[in-house]
């Protein structure tokens, strides 16, 4: 309930800065953050940041921290709206006006390693309604976020979307992220309302947030027993982060929502042995019980 009237709350101050002005890549606008503008640092406080999967792999690693750790000092599990996805959002101090836990008065103490939404600010980017709305289509636009306290505007250097993204890594990040989009629009297309099972939430949530947690699933229970995964992915996934979050999301792909994917199979005899089980429940099924009719 608190986080629907904060959510609610969000949203209508997002419709007030928000520029009702579609631009592409090439579109431009003027802007410049710098120590020396006078309202350096205010934006860092009450920002409603929710933290992709790669974000958490750089800002862990940035302040040398498990993910364990990491999580339980500076995030909050939520569900993602719509989607209905458990997602971490990262959280302000409350008892301190509501700052960024990593902003100074020199600026954000993780630049380089700082959230995808960190780097995209002063621009939104809206491919997600598009992708929802047709299927499959890539369509993307961006809008300038434009708040009355930020002076950024009144600076004199120009930009495209595209050279601002470059400048601010986003192609990276994206990239980074895509796998992770791609199963959130899958969830989405299920409509709203449709809950995931419990523990398939639990998976979820694991793959995507915790890397040691993932990795432990994968090398010490019974995953490499049931599924089939190429040695060099395997040689890959054990030392890096950022390749087991991408091979996680293929395996979410594949468990959660039955689809196809090169890089991992449920093994041979496995399978035969799920068929048979299956086989053998159905049989007994069709055996004749006392004073009723076999099944067809
Ligand atoms: S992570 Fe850095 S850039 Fe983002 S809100 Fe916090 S201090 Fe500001
Ligand atoms: S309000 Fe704008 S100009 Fe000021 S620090 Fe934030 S992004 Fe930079």
């Amino acid at each position: 309930m608190q986080i629907d009237e904060t959510r609610k709350k969000a949203d209508e101050a997002i419709s007030r800065v928000v520029q009702p002005v579609r631009l592409e890549r090439k579109s431009t606008f003027q802007f410049r953050c710098h120590p020396g503008v006078p309202c350096f640092t205010r934006c860092c406080r009450n920002m409603d940041i929710i933290l992709t999967p790669y974000d958490i792999i750089r800002i862990k690693r940035r302040l040398g921290l498990t993910s364990d750790i990491f999580l339980s000092l500076y995030t909050q599990a939520e569900m993602l709206a719509e989607a209905r996805i458990p997602v971490v959002r990262l959280t302000m101090l409350e008892e301190e006006g509501g700052r960024c836990p990593f902003v100074s008065a020199e600026g954000c103490q993780i630049y380089t390693d700082r959230p995808v939404c960190c780097r995209y600010y002063p621009i939104g980017m809206a491919n997600l309604i598009q992708k929802e709305k047709k299927s499959g289509e890539e369509e993307e636009f961006f809008f300038l976020v434009k708040e009355d306290h930020c002076k950024g505007f009144e600076e004199q250097t120009v930009w495209t979307v595209d050279s601002w993204r470059a400048d601010q890594e986003a192609d990276l990040y994206d990239s980074m992220n895509r796998g992770w989009m791609e199963l959130i629009l899958r969830k989405k297309s299920f409509g709203e309302h449709t809950e995931m099972p419990e523990k398939a939430r639990a998976l979820f949530f694991m793959v995507t947030t915790n890397m040691e947690k993932f990795r432990s699933y994968v090398f010490e229970s019974r995953f490499l027993d049931t599924y089939d995964v190429p040695e060099e992915t395997l040689k890959k996934i054990l030392e890096d982060d950022a390749e087991l979050m991408t091979f996680g999301f293929e395996y979410l792909k594949s468990a959660i929502f039955g689809a196809e994917t090169p890089v991992l199979s449920i093994r041979k005899e496995v399978l035969e042995r799920e068929v048979n089980r299956i086989r053998k429940a159905r049989k007994q099924l069709r055996q004749p019980q006392k004073g009723r009719p076999a099944t067809v």
